[in-house]
């Protein structure tokens, strides 16, 4: 068999998943994703929010302090800013358009809070999960303003943003992430087709937060604005937008395949890490 022109094979769409409405922090709401009852995880991927309101009384609460352990969160913004400050005394303004990868590692406690009184707030948070092997490293951030992650424009009414990955060239500012994810934030003119090549060792998954488009082989699923399409597996995913455009994430990575423990702010391998997790924050250790 050759392994020179290996086949393109598109990737099915598994389902199409409506988000639910959620609160988090204290009291924030939100769309969850990823980590309902519906799709408890897509590994490696833990969870995904949106959090998009002109309401303060939606986000004004924030996320005061609260712990992490065992896997990464993921921030991006676009619109609004967000004070992020940390018990290791690292602190940060995430504004628009910026991100924020922070690998807990073997625990911080944070808050996350609104840098504002009034206007629209809105962008995602996704928790990637870390090998076992991992998860009690030291945590890490990658922070980056909105200038350091490029444009890339790969077909004819399609532009990335490239927050993690390689695309036409261009590489993400994201680096060194164990479960070698994509992360792009993609805009459609209408009417376009758009077909990303997309590793078949990789999970993958489009969330849509503006417009629609048509999924699959053949267009065979439509997804718009607040909705998921799960993927099978292929190297490439074939995405027509709708007449008014489309604006989506596309979000892959390795899957990890190790058992998952998981209770609140804590994501392990086994129920005595997450004992031991409870007990090293209780006693100051984070
Ligand atoms: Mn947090």
């Amino acid at each position: 068999m050759s392994t020179a022109n290996p086949a393109v094979i598109s990737r099915p769409v598994t389902r199409i998943v409506r988000g639910v409405p959620a609160s988090d922090g204290a009291g924030v709401k939100l769309n969850r994703v990823i980590g309902t009852s519906i799709v408890p995880d897509i590994d490696p991927f833990l969870m995904l929010d949106e959090f998009r309101s002109d309401q303060a009384g939606d986000y004004i609460a924030g996320f005061p302090d609260h712990p992490h352990r065992g896997f990464e969160t993921v921030t991006y913004m676009l619109a609004g800013r967000m004070r992020h400050q940390d018990n290791h005394g690292h602190s940060g303004l995430m504004v628009p358009g910026s991100v924020q990868w922070m690998t807990a590692g073997r625990g911080i406690v944070h808050s996350e809070m609104p840098e504002q009184e009034d206007g629209l707030m809105w962008g995602f948070q996704l928790w990637v999960n870390l090998p076992a092997q991992d998860k009690m490293n030291a945590p890490r951030y990658q922070e980056f303003p909105p200038e350091s992650i490029p444009v890339v424009r790969p077909a004819s009414g399609a532009e990335v943003k490239l927050i993690a990955g390689e695309l036409a060239g261009a590489t993400g500012p994201v680096q060194g992430i164990a479960t070698r994810p994509l992360y792009w934030d993609i805009s459609l003119a209408p009417d376009t087709t758009y077909s990303p090549l997309v590793p078949d060792s990789h999970q993958a998954f489009l969330y849509f937060f503006q417009g629609d488009a048509m999924v699959g082989p053949n267009d065979g699923h439509h997804a718009e604005q607040g909705q998921m399409a799960v993927l099978g597996s292929g190297n490439t995913i074939k995405i027509r937008s709708g007449n008014k455009g489309a604006r989506l994430l596309l979000i892959a990575g390795q899957p990890l395949r190790e058992p998952v423990a998981r209770y609140g702010p804590f994501v392990m391998n086994t129920q005595d890490e997450i004992h031991q997790a409870f007990q090293d924050y209780r006693e100051g250790r984070f």
